[in-house]
C-alpha cells in the first residue's frame, strides 16, 4: 500500500480534495466523521476544498482541518455569502455567481472528491460529478464515506441501475469507478488519492516526513 502520510499534487503542489457534505444539523457520529476527515486531510497536507459553510458537517470538517493547521478553501455562491452561512476562518473564500458555477468550480479545483453524509445538496453535487464522469468530462475519483451505512441505499440503487443496463451505455463507465465506498476515512482517502493519476512518487513520503521537515 502506498504511504500517504504526506501527499503532493502535480508539480509538487498540495493535493486538493473537494468534500461534499451536509450543512444541516446532524447526528454526532456524522459530525465526528466529518471532523475526523478534516483532521486527516490536514495531517496529510491535503488542501481541503468545500462549499464554504460553517454549519453541520461542513463546519465540523473545516473547523477540524483548520485546527490541525490545514489549508481550507471555500467556494460559495453570492446568494449564500452571509455571515450566518459562511465559515469565518477559512484560508480562502471564492465567491461565485450561482450554485451551478460553484459545482463546476468545486470539481475543477479537485484532484479527488469525497462525499460525506449529507442531504439533497450533497446528492445533487454527487450526481453532477458522477454524470460528468459518465460523459467523460472529468475523471476525478469520487469516494463515499459510508459512516454507519449512510450510503447503503445509494450503493444499492447504483447496483440496480447497472443491472438494469442504465450505466452500460456510458462509454467506459464501470460500476467500480463510481463505487469507492468505505466507512473508514483513512482507507477511503487512500483509495481516492491513489486513483488521482499522480505518479507513485507524488503520493509516497516517509512516515517520518512531517517530523523531519
Ligand atoms: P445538504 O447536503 O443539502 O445539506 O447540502 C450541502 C451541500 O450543498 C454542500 O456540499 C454545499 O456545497 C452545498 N450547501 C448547501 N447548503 C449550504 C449552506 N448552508 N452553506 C454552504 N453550502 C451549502
Amino acid at each position: 500500500m502506498r504511504d500517504l502520510s504526506r501527499t503532493a499534487g502535480p508539480g509538487g503542489r498540495r493535493l486538493r480534495m473537494t468534500v461534499f457534505c451536509g450543512a444541516g444539523p446532524a447526528d454526532p457520529e456524522y459530525l465526528r466523521a466529518a471532523a475526523a476527515t478534516g483532521q486527516l486531510l490536514a495531517e496529510r497536507d491535503i488542501h481541503v476544498v468545500y462549499g464554504g459553510g460553517r454549519l453541520g458537517l461542513m463546519g465540523a470538517l473545516a473547523d477540524a482541518a483548520l485546527a490541525a493547521g490545514g489549508e481550507v478553501t471555500g467556494v460559495i455562491p453570492r446568494a449564500l455569502h452571509t455571515a450566518d452561512i459562511i465559515h469565518p476562518g477559512l484560508s480562502r473564500l471564492q465567491v461565485v455567481p450561482d450554485t451551478a458555477t460553484r459545482k463546476q468550480r468545486l470539481t475543477d479545483l479537485a484532484d479527488g472528491i469525497l462525499a460525506l453524509p449529507g442531504g439533497l445538496g450533497t446528492l445533487d453535487e454527487l450526481a453532477c460529478v458522477w454524470a460528468a464522469a459518465a460523459h467523460g468530462t472529468h475523471a476525478r475519483p469520487v469516494g463515499l464515506l459510508n459512516t454507519c451505512g449512510y450510503y447503503n441505499s445509494l450503493v444499492d440503487f447504483l447496483h440496480t441501475a447497472a443491472d438494469a443496463g442504465f450505466l452500460a451505455h456510458h462509454h467506459g463507465l464501470r460500476l467500480e469507478d463510481l463505487l469507492l465506498v468505505d466507512d473508514d476515512p483513512v482507507r477511503l482517502l487512500h483509495s481516492v488519492a491513489s486513483r488521482t493519476g499522480l505518479p507513485d512518487t507524488a503520493l509516497r513520503a516517509p512516515a517520518t516526513a512531517r517530523g523531519a521537515m
